[in-house]
Protein backbone atom coordinates (compact mmCIF):
# COMPACT_ATOMS: atom_id res chain seq x y z
CA UNK A 1 0.00 0.00 0.00
CA UNK A 2 2.65 2.52 1.07
CA UNK A 3 4.69 1.35 -1.88
CA UNK A 4 1.64 1.78 -4.12
CA UNK A 5 1.23 5.55 -2.62
CA UNK A 6 4.55 6.39 -3.07
CA UNK A 7 4.41 5.60 -6.80
CA UNK A 8 1.35 7.77 -6.95
CA UNK A 9 3.03 10.50 -5.76
CA UNK A 10 5.99 9.82 -7.45
CA UNK A 11 3.74 9.78 -11.17
CA UNK A 12 2.34 13.34 -9.68
CA UNK A 13 5.48 15.13 -9.29
CA UNK A 14 6.59 14.14 -13.00
CA UNK A 15 3.27 15.01 -14.33
CA UNK A 16 3.35 18.82 -12.43
CA UNK A 17 7.21 19.11 -13.38
CA UNK A 18 6.51 18.19 -16.86
CA UNK A 19 3.61 20.70 -16.56
CA UNK A 20 5.78 23.68 -15.44
CA UNK A 21 8.48 22.73 -18.05
CA UNK A 22 5.97 23.40 -20.89
CA UNK A 23 4.40 26.43 -19.43
CA UNK A 24 8.05 27.87 -19.08
CA UNK A 25 8.88 26.71 -22.63
CA UNK A 26 6.37 28.29 -23.99
CA UNK A 27 6.97 31.40 -22.33
CA UNK A 28 10.29 31.67 -23.70
CA UNK A 29 9.60 30.89 -27.39
CA UNK A 30 6.79 33.61 -27.31
CA UNK A 31 9.32 36.24 -25.82
CA UNK A 32 11.80 35.43 -28.73
CA UNK A 33 9.31 35.10 -31.55
CA UNK A 34 8.66 39.32 -29.82
CA UNK A 35 11.94 39.49 -30.58
CA UNK A 36 12.73 38.42 -34.03
CA UNK A 37 11.07 40.78 -36.40
CA UNK A 38 13.79 43.80 -34.56
CA UNK A 39 16.32 41.35 -35.10
CA UNK A 40 15.92 40.38 -38.57
CA UNK A 41 17.50 43.48 -40.00
CA UNK A 42 18.69 47.17 -38.71
CA UNK A 43 17.36 48.12 -42.16
CA UNK A 44 13.86 47.04 -42.95
CA UNK A 45 13.09 47.74 -46.52
CA UNK A 46 9.34 48.70 -46.46
CA UNK A 47 8.50 47.53 -42.81
CA UNK A 48 7.18 50.96 -40.35
CA UNK A 49 9.98 51.72 -38.31
CA UNK A 50 8.56 50.71 -34.47
CA UNK A 51 8.42 54.02 -32.03
CA UNK A 52 10.32 52.30 -29.43
CA UNK A 53 13.95 54.15 -29.44
CA UNK A 54 16.63 52.92 -29.06
CA UNK A 55 17.32 49.44 -30.83
CA UNK A 56 16.67 46.62 -28.38
CA UNK A 57 18.51 43.98 -30.15
CA UNK A 58 22.26 44.15 -28.31
CA UNK A 59 23.35 41.23 -31.49
CA UNK A 60 22.93 44.65 -33.95
CA UNK A 61 26.37 45.55 -32.40
CA UNK A 62 28.57 42.65 -32.13
CA UNK A 63 27.07 41.06 -35.88
CA UNK A 64 29.42 42.53 -38.79
CA UNK A 65 26.42 41.77 -40.88
CA UNK A 66 24.69 44.48 -39.38
CA UNK A 67 24.69 47.64 -40.23
CA UNK A 68 25.07 48.77 -36.68
CA UNK A 69 28.34 46.21 -35.66
CA UNK A 70 30.48 48.14 -33.38
CA UNK A 71 34.39 48.24 -33.41
CA UNK A 72 35.09 50.79 -30.47
CA UNK A 73 38.17 49.90 -27.75
CA UNK A 74 35.59 47.93 -25.96
CA UNK A 75 33.89 46.01 -28.85
CA UNK A 76 36.90 43.88 -30.85
CA UNK A 77 35.89 42.54 -34.22
CA UNK A 78 36.09 39.19 -34.83
CA UNK A 79 39.64 37.73 -35.70
CA UNK A 80 40.85 38.62 -39.32
CA UNK A 81 37.23 39.76 -40.32
CA UNK A 82 37.15 40.63 -44.11
CA UNK A 83 33.80 42.37 -45.00
CA UNK A 84 32.31 40.16 -47.66
CA UNK A 85 31.48 42.88 -50.32
CA UNK A 86 34.36 45.67 -50.66
CA UNK A 87 33.84 47.44 -53.72
CA UNK A 88 35.14 51.21 -55.04
CA UNK A 89 33.29 53.96 -54.40
CA UNK A 90 31.93 56.75 -56.79
CA UNK A 91 33.87 59.50 -54.64
CA UNK A 92 36.99 61.36 -55.35
CA UNK A 93 39.59 59.75 -53.95
CA UNK A 94 43.22 60.53 -52.67
CA UNK A 95 44.28 57.40 -52.07
CA UNK A 96 42.53 53.84 -53.40
CA UNK A 97 39.94 53.46 -51.05
CA UNK A 98 37.36 50.42 -50.98
CA UNK A 99 34.06 49.94 -48.71
CA UNK A 100 31.23 48.02 -48.40
CA UNK A 101 28.94 47.80 -51.27
CA UNK A 102 25.73 48.95 -49.84
CA UNK A 103 28.27 52.03 -47.98
CA UNK A 104 29.94 52.63 -51.25
CA UNK A 105 26.61 53.26 -53.15
CA UNK A 106 24.81 55.70 -50.19
CA UNK A 107 29.02 57.76 -50.31
CA UNK A 108 28.19 58.17 -54.24
CA UNK A 109 24.77 59.45 -53.68
CA UNK A 110 26.15 61.76 -50.69
CA UNK A 111 28.76 63.10 -53.01
CA UNK A 112 26.60 63.61 -55.91
CA UNK A 113 24.01 65.37 -54.01
CA UNK A 114 26.88 67.77 -52.19
CA UNK A 115 28.02 68.40 -55.78
CA UNK A 116 24.87 69.84 -56.52
CA UNK A 117 25.63 72.24 -53.42
CA UNK A 118 28.76 73.35 -54.89
CA UNK A 119 30.95 70.44 -52.61
CA UNK A 120 33.59 68.44 -53.31
CA UNK A 121 33.46 65.47 -50.97
CA UNK A 122 36.88 63.57 -51.69
CA UNK A 123 37.93 60.71 -49.50
CA UNK A 124 41.70 59.07 -48.72
CA UNK A 125 41.00 56.45 -46.42
CA UNK A 126 37.93 53.69 -45.76
CA UNK A 127 38.37 50.11 -45.12
CA UNK A 128 41.84 49.14 -43.28
CA UNK A 129 42.75 45.59 -43.04
CA UNK A 130 43.60 44.04 -39.81
CA UNK A 131 47.17 43.52 -41.13
CA UNK A 132 47.56 47.18 -42.10
CA UNK A 133 46.30 48.06 -38.92
CA UNK A 134 48.53 46.63 -36.88
CA UNK A 135 51.73 47.95 -38.52
CA UNK A 136 50.30 51.39 -38.41
CA UNK A 137 49.57 51.02 -34.53
CA UNK A 138 53.00 49.01 -34.08
CA UNK A 139 54.66 52.26 -36.23
CA UNK A 140 53.55 54.65 -33.43
CA UNK A 141 53.83 52.50 -30.99
CA UNK A 142 57.70 52.22 -31.39
CA UNK A 143 57.53 55.74 -31.96
CA UNK A 144 55.86 57.39 -29.35
CA UNK A 145 54.93 54.38 -26.50
CA UNK A 146 51.61 52.22 -26.15
CA UNK A 147 49.94 55.48 -24.45
CA UNK A 148 50.14 57.96 -27.51
CA UNK A 149 49.85 55.36 -29.93
CA UNK A 150 46.50 54.71 -28.41
CA UNK A 151 45.14 58.61 -28.83
CA UNK A 152 45.70 58.69 -32.46
CA UNK A 153 45.19 55.05 -33.60
CA UNK A 154 43.10 52.21 -33.17
CA UNK A 155 44.58 48.64 -32.07
CA UNK A 156 44.09 45.87 -34.73
CA UNK A 157 40.92 44.39 -34.70
CA UNK A 158 39.31 47.46 -32.70
CA UNK A 159 38.98 49.74 -36.17
CA UNK A 160 36.06 51.33 -37.53
CA UNK A 161 37.81 51.49 -40.49
CA UNK A 162 37.97 47.96 -40.59
CA UNK A 163 33.92 47.39 -41.04
CA UNK A 164 33.99 48.72 -44.10
CA UNK A 165 31.82 51.06 -43.32
CA UNK A 166 34.15 53.90 -42.18
CA UNK A 167 35.92 56.98 -44.30
CA UNK A 168 37.50 59.99 -43.43
CA UNK A 169 36.87 62.88 -45.33
CA UNK A 170 39.42 65.37 -46.90
CA UNK A 171 39.39 68.84 -48.56
CA UNK A 172 41.48 69.62 -51.53
CA UNK A 173 43.93 67.17 -52.48
CA UNK A 174 44.46 65.53 -48.94
CA UNK A 175 47.59 67.00 -47.96
CA UNK A 176 48.05 68.02 -44.71
CA UNK A 177 47.83 71.75 -44.37
CA UNK A 178 46.35 72.27 -41.05
CA UNK A 179 42.83 71.66 -41.50
CA UNK A 180 43.61 67.67 -42.78
CA UNK A 181 42.80 65.40 -40.19
CA UNK A 182 42.68 68.27 -37.65
CA UNK A 183 39.45 69.57 -35.79
CA UNK A 184 39.76 72.82 -37.75
CA UNK A 185 38.14 69.86 -40.26
CA UNK A 186 34.45 71.05 -38.80
CA UNK A 187 35.15 74.68 -40.66
CA UNK A 188 35.77 73.34 -44.28
CA UNK A 189 32.93 73.74 -47.06
CA UNK A 190 33.36 69.65 -46.59
CA UNK A 191 33.07 69.47 -43.16
CA UNK A 192 30.16 72.12 -42.66
CA UNK A 193 28.08 70.28 -45.10
CA UNK A 194 28.99 66.82 -43.74
CA UNK A 195 27.39 67.62 -40.84
CA UNK A 196 24.42 68.78 -41.96
CA UNK A 197 23.17 66.31 -44.40
CA UNK A 198 25.57 63.07 -44.39
CA UNK A 199 22.45 61.62 -42.35
CA UNK A 200 20.08 61.87 -45.24
CA UNK A 201 22.61 59.41 -46.75
CA UNK A 202 23.22 57.49 -43.93
CA UNK A 203 26.17 58.31 -42.49
CA UNK A 204 27.43 59.57 -39.10
CA UNK A 205 29.92 61.71 -37.84
CA UNK A 206 31.44 58.75 -35.54
CA UNK A 207 33.52 60.47 -32.83
CA UNK A 208 31.95 63.82 -32.14
CA UNK A 209 32.87 66.59 -29.93
CA UNK A 210 33.73 66.16 -26.61
CA UNK A 211 32.49 62.48 -26.15
CA UNK A 212 36.21 61.32 -26.13
CA UNK A 213 35.11 59.63 -22.57
CA UNK A 214 32.19 57.55 -24.39
CA UNK A 215 33.56 56.91 -27.85
CA UNK A 216 37.43 56.52 -27.01
CA UNK A 217 38.24 59.08 -29.22
CA UNK A 218 38.66 63.09 -29.75
CA UNK A 219 36.99 64.91 -31.58
CA UNK A 220 37.19 63.99 -35.42
CA UNK A 221 35.16 66.00 -37.79
CA UNK A 222 36.26 63.88 -40.97
CA UNK A 223 35.90 60.38 -40.09
CA UNK A 224 32.11 59.28 -40.75
CA UNK A 225 30.27 55.89 -40.86
CA UNK A 226 27.50 54.25 -42.76
CA UNK A 227 24.88 53.09 -40.16
CA UNK A 228 21.89 53.46 -42.98
CA UNK A 229 20.04 56.24 -43.50
CA UNK A 230 16.92 55.42 -40.49
CA UNK A 231 19.73 54.72 -37.71
CA UNK A 232 21.95 58.15 -39.10
CA UNK A 233 18.89 60.23 -39.31
CA UNK A 234 17.60 59.35 -35.69
CA UNK A 235 21.32 59.56 -34.43
CA UNK A 236 21.57 62.97 -35.63
CA UNK A 237 18.13 63.93 -34.80
CA UNK A 238 18.60 63.09 -30.87
CA UNK A 239 21.07 66.29 -30.93
CA UNK A 240 24.51 67.69 -31.79
CA UNK A 241 27.29 65.82 -31.44
CA UNK A 242 24.93 62.74 -30.64
CA UNK A 243 27.81 59.79 -30.37
CA UNK A 244 26.62 55.84 -31.65
CA UNK A 245 27.61 55.10 -28.25
CA UNK A 246 25.01 57.32 -26.52
CA UNK A 247 22.32 56.95 -28.76
CA UNK A 248 22.30 53.37 -28.45
CA UNK A 249 23.74 52.67 -24.80
CA UNK A 250 26.54 50.62 -26.22
CA UNK A 251 29.68 50.73 -24.17
CA UNK A 252 32.75 52.33 -25.07
CA UNK A 253 35.90 54.29 -23.56
CA UNK A 254 38.90 53.64 -23.64
CA UNK A 255 40.79 49.88 -23.72
CA UNK A 256 39.72 47.56 -20.52
CA UNK A 257 43.55 47.28 -20.29
ZN1 LIG B 1 39.00 57.58 -39.61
Amino acid sequence: MRRLLTIIVLLLALILGIGLFAAFTRKNSAASAEETPAAASPLPAETPEPSAEPSPDPSAFTDTESLLVVANKKHRLPEGYVPPDLVTPNIRQTQACQMRREAAEWIAKMAEAAAEDGVTLSISSAYRGEDYQRSLYENYKAQYGTETADTISSRPGYSDHQTGLAADFVEGDGSFDGINFNQSFETTKSGEWLRNHAHEYGFIMRYPKDKQDITGYAYEPWHYRYVGTDAATKIWTAGEFESFEEYYGVDGGDYAE
